[in-house]
Formats: C-alpha cells, sequence, structure tokens
C-alpha cells in the first residue's frame, strides 16, 4: 500500500503523512527533507543557490545520512530545497531513492508535492492537501517562532507565496488525488478526514478485487 500526500508548503501534509503511517505501521518519507538536504550542502559548499550544476552533482552523491540534519527544519533550508528543486538535474538524481522507499515491501507513505504524479502515479491512495496560503503562513510562522528563529509572519507569507509559484511547475495535482482543504481542520479534524478518505479508496479496492 502506497499513500501520496501531495501539496504546498506548510499546508499541513507532513503532520499528516506521518500520522497515516502510524495509523497504518508504514514507513514515512518526508521528500522535502531530500531537497533541503541538497540546498543545504550548497551553501554549506559555498555554492550560488542557482548554481544548478553543483546542485545535481550533490544530488548524484545523495545518502539518507544527510536527513539526519537539525538545520533541515530551517527557513534557510526551505529557500534552498525550492531553489534547488527547480533543477531537473537534482529532481532526476532524487527520484530512484524516493521511487525505491515508496516501493518497499509492504508499502509506504510519502509526502511532498510530486509523489502521485512522478515518483508513485500507482499509489493505492493521493492525497492532494491545501491550505488558504495567509492559514499556510500563519502555521509555519507559529513552528519556527516556536523553534526560536527571528521570523515575522509578513515574511513567512512574503516566501510561501514566492514559493508556490517557483514550485508550480513540480506541482502537478494527480487527476485522481482526493483534494483536502485543512484551512478550516486543526490536526486532528484533518487527519480524521484523510483517514476517512483512505479507507474509503481501500474500502473500494477490496470490493474490485473481490
Ligand atoms: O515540503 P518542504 O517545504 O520541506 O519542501 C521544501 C522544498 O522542496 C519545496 O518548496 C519544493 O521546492 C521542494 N520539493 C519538491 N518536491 C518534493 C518535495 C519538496 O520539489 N517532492
Amino acid at each position: 500500500m502506497i499513500i501520496a500526500v501531495d501539496g504546498p508548503a506548510a499546508s499541513g501534509k507532513g503532520t499528516l503523512a506521518k500520522r497515516l503511517a502510524a495509523h497504518f505501521g508504514l514507513p514515512v518519507l518526508d521528500t522535502g527533507l531530500l531537497y533541503r538536504a541538497v540546498g543545504q550542502r550548497l551553501r554549506d559548499d559555498g555554492h550560488h543557490l542557482d548554481d544548478g550544476l553543483a546542485a545535481t552533482g550533490i544530488a548524484a552523491r545523495f545518502e539518507p545520512a544527510w536527513l539526519e540534519d537539525d538545520r533541515l527544519r530551517r527557513r534557510e533550508a526551505g529557500e534552498a530545497a525550492s531553489r534547488v528543486a527547480k533543477v531537473d538535474g537534482v529532481r532526476r538524481a532524487l527520484r530512484t531513492f524516493q521511487q525505491d522507499f515508496a516501493h518497499q515491501p509492504g508499502g509506504a507513505v510519502l509526502d511532498g508535492r510530486d509523489i502521485g504524479t512522478v515518483i508513485a502515479p500507482d499509489a493505492t491512495a493521493k492525497l492532494w492537501i491545501d491550505a488558504d496560503v495567509a492559514i499556510r503562513a500563519g502555521r509555519r510562522y507559529r513552528e519556527l517562532a516556536s523553534r526560536g528563529e527571528p521570523v515575522t509572519e509578513a515574511g513567512i507569507l512574503a516566501d510561501l507565496v514566492e514559493r508556490d509559484a517557483r514550485d508550480a511547475p513540480n506541482m502537478q495535482i494527480a487527476p485522481d488525488a482526493i483534494r483536502i482543504d485543512t484551512s478550516a481542520l486543526d490536526a486532528d479534524a484533518a487527519f480524521a478526514r484523510a483517514l476517512a478518505e483512505v479507507l474509503a479508496v481501500l474500502a473500494e479496492a477490496g470490493q474490485s478485487l473481490g
């Protein structure tokens, strides 16, 4: 069973993916971390964030151990991630790792932007999680501020608007994705809704099999 949880930054997809994974006893991969890890290395190595060749070279050497870096949750890493994620060579280099994770025996939950379209178009259930950009900005602001990052809500809103525009070419909603708008939902309500949708898909798949 593969569950694809896609959507824009700060839509709540990461929290949902983790809760769905815990519910079904499946491993979970936050694919944004891969792009953040490549972006962070690019920064650490002193390259320009738009140096696509250097970013592709780093992505080609990607190792899962790179994901164990607390700095990847920071605002700068998110910004660097969305710059390297535009580069086709980077996306290609990170694809096999994600596809292998998705197709491991027993299945997996992955959250990202293109799981249901590129990484696992064969996913059992595809969710597209979205929320109003101002609401997403408020959530991301509280998350970063609670970790002591020097951010403002207006700054985060501007970041997200820019990030949505930059990510748009690689953020395509699968035609068979189930859309959930979490603007008016808290984390528990969003989870209840997502779980109900996944269970409905599983019941339908079971019916067509049996
Ligand atoms: O989800 P997160 O905010 O951690 O992702 C950071 C950036 O990585 C996104 O803004 C996007 O540019 C990129 N990304 C992507 N494809 C994914 C996951 C993330 O392009 N599957």
